[in-house]
């Protein structure tokens, strides 16, 4: 088993003055050629080291805890606790829990009453499913307002999570400083106003956190691969190419909330085309 075939894991990294961790949840199994619908099994032939033994894609679910000095953020905040797996393979999802996020937070020294705010990328539930529980239920929502507005789009919005994310819900927009060098970032295509965050560690080095402008490391070989059920698939490609081109700048490391267990890495240029390396 590769680090493309198995659920992400507790790892931290220092962005110069930024501590960045990523929080596992849960793991989503997906059925490659649902999600990527123009691909055939020719495809994952070659592209087999990023299924797992049963042919399913990889999907992590978790959060991103940024911590600078006393304060800390989450950026995502996973699916939440269902830890009672979802399997549905006709509709694209072979396998999908959650429920570890707070003890992996713990486990990095942070309690959720010490978490200022959960920004969160987009409204579907395997990004803001912990900032709708009683545990964080203290921390200000961080969202772009498009795509609180257009909520009844999303994945998993119930009745419930709009009470629960609405009194604490604050609007971000693109170049807003959300935390000390933490700077929302718009990723249009996926959602009506996905937004990513673009890390400063004020030493040189940068983090970039695109969501899902890419939810497996194949796509960094395939950014022409279309997502199933986006409103905008071009917008989404352009962006996807748009977010490689910066990620050529050898001062910035990538983060992919999705990658299996390699969230941290780069694209690099091989004969066989770019591909990601993870960070080790
Ligand atoms: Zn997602």
């Amino acid at each position: 088993m590769n680090r493309f075939q198995v659920a992400g894991t507790v790892r931290t990294h220092q962005i110069g003055r930024l501590r960045v961790s990523y929080v596992p949840d849960g793991l989503v199994k997906m059925v490659p050629g649902f999600l990527f619908p123009a691909t055939t099994p020719e495809d994952w032939v070659a592209g087999a080291r990023f299924l797992d033994a049963d042919g399913w894609l990889t999907v992590s679910s978790g959060g991103l805890l940024v911590e600078h000095e006393r304060r800390a953020i989450l950026l995502e905040s996973g699916y939440g606790p269902h830890p009672e797996p979802v399997s549905s393979p006709e509709h694209g999802t072979a396998l999908m829990y959650g429920g570890a996020f707070v003890d992996n937070l713990r486990e990095l020294g942070r309690r959720p009453d010490q978490i200022e705010a959960v920004a969160i990328s987009h409204l579907h539930l395997e990004h803001f499913g912990w900032a709708a529980q009683p545990q964080f239920a203290h921390a200000e929502v961080l969202l772009s307002e498009a795509e609180w507005a257009a909520r009844d789009a999303g994945f998993g919005v119930t009745p419930q999570v709009v009470a629960a994310l609405e009194p604490r819900f604050r609007a971000i927009t693109a170049g807003e400083e959300i935390f000390p060098g933490v700077t929302a970032l718009a990723l249009p295509g996926h959602t009506a106003g996905q937004t990513g965050f673009v890390l400063d560690g004020g030493d040189g080095t940068r983090l970039l956190v695109f969501a899902d402008v890419m939810h497996s490391p194949i796509q960094v070989t395939h950014p022409g691969w279309h997502l199933v059920g986006e409103p905008d698939p071009q917008r989404s490609e352009q962006t996807r190419r748009e977010i490689l081109r910066q990620l050529k700048d050898e001062s910035t490391i990538g983060f992919g909330i999705h990658f299996a267990d390699a969230q941290f890495g780069r694209p690099r240029e091989t004969p066989d085309g770019l591909i990601w390396e993870p960070l080790p």
